[in-house]
């Protein structure tokens, strides 16, 4: 058996899946160091009112709210699907006031989470908080270099460069909205938001709202803003046009195929010759992954949202374990799985666990691109794993 080492890792965010990267890195005796923008571990579980300036979240230079979190958001999966395999997501009482006990929590649960197991497990003495990654490059010895900038405090914007021998990605991908094209759209006179900025029902009052997506969020928003709004029109491309109808058990929620155009009047034209005259427009249609930060000089790339090429969704063949992704598939449960690969990764880097060689990786990886090619898959929903883990 091969020597167990211990490396320098860099591990950039301290969400859900940071914490675990940071939990299991440390326990396996590797030097870890987590940079976290925000003044506080969690995420995207930590709920902020703040919304950006640009409701659709596409101006580049815009400034980021990085969680996409609404005030009434309670978790799609019951809290034993939450928990980290080692630290069960137990209903708990704190002091004199009760927590969240109920098994699909509200957010602030979620996030009181996270804190006890980075309690439990001495995380935030790893993390740098309010230090924002720039830049990650390797270095002519094959070393990572991580430039970092303090965003507040004493040092504000002291940039540091340093060394690692490791780099675990763990920004998270739920703060770069997609958007829906809609032909037309550029004359149409109405408002358009990405769900990353809805935050509470108000602003839909007495309003017609076209909503676009079928997702979760899709679903809460559009029950949510159907208690204040005049009608809301959920255009879905899961909708046939012969399936339009009224959503049972609401007199104002009505189920529509895709969008076919807008127009300056103000009308949303659908299939067979529907035209709605909308207020607001509203995309649940998810988000990029994103990396500003990442130069592998091209040999990771974004391609119609496919972050490849990927061993298992986790490592670049030909930089193989020196860096990580945690958290990209989709459609899955997502703590024991960020649980699952972080335990892999940080076996891998002490020699306890072994890859394959960067050919038989880069081959694995070519079979699985080839297999969803055959089976018509867009490369947009290569991290989509419903069928392997959700059934
Ligand atoms: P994040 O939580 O997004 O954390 C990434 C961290 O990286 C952030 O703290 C960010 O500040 C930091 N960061 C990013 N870039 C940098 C940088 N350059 N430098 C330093 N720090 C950086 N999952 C569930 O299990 N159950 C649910 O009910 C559920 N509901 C959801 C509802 C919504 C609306 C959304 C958007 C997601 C939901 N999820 C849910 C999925 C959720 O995103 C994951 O559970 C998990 O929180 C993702 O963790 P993460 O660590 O990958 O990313």
């Amino acid at each position: 058996m091969s020597p167990i080492t211990a490396f320098n890792v860099a591990v950039i965010g301290a969400g859900a899946a940071g914490l675990a990267a940071a939990r299991h890195l440390h326990k396996e005796g590797h030097t870890v160091v987590v940079f976290e923008k925000q003044r506080q571990l969690g995420g995207t579980w930590i709920y902020t009112p703040t919304t950006e300036p640009d409701p659709l979240g596409l101006d580049p230079n815009r400034p980021i709210i990085h969680s996409s979190l609404y005030a009434s958001l309670r978790t799609n999966l019951p809290r034993e699907a939450m928990s980290f395999r080692e630290y069960p997501f137990v209903a708990k009482k704190m002091g004199q006031s009760q927590r969240d006990p109920r098994r699909y929590p509200g957010h602030g649960e979620v996030l009181e989470y996270l804190k006890d197991y980075a309690n439990e497990f001495g995380l935030s003495e790893l993390v740098r908080f309010e230090t924002e990654v720039t830049r990650v490059w390797r270095d002519g010895n094959g070393k990572w270099e991580v430039r970092s900038r303090k965003i507040s405090g004493d040092k504000k914007d002291n940039v540091v460069c340093e060394g690692f021998d490791a780099v675990v990605v763990c920004n998270g991908h739920y703060s770069e909205p997609r958007i829906a094209h809609i032909p037309g759209i550029d004359r149409w006179p109405g408002k358009q938001i990405h769900s990353h900025n809805y935050r509470v029902p108000d602003p839909f009052r007495n309003q017609v709202v076209v909503l676009i997506g079928s997702s979760a969020s899709a679903v809460d928003i559009s029950r949510e803003i159907a208690g204040v709004a005049k009608e809301v029109h959920i255009a879905s491309r899961s909708t046939s046009s012969e399936e339009i109808a009224k959503l049972p058990g609401y007199d104002n929620i009505w189920l529509r195929p895709m969008i076919e155009s807008a127009h300056e009047d103000g009308t949303i034209s659908f299939p067979s010759g529907v035209m709605v005259s909308a207020d607001i427009i509203l995309h649940c249609t998810g988000y990029k992954y994103h990396f500003r930060f990442l130069d592998t000089e091209g040999i990771v790339s974004v391609d119609d949202n496919r972050v490849g090429p990927l061993y298992k969704h986790v490592f670049p063949p030909s930089l193989a374990p020196w860096l990580s992704f945690v958290g990209l598939p989709w459609k899955i449960i997502p703590f024991p799985q960020f649980e699952l690969q972080c335990e892999w990764i940080s076996g891998i880097l002490s020699g306890r666990i072994s890859l394959p060689s960067p050919d038989e990786m880069m081959k694995d990886v070519e079979a699985f691109y080839s297999s969803l090619q055959a089976s018509g898959v867009p490369k947009r929903y290569t991290h989509n794993m419903a069928d392997y883990q959700v059934n």
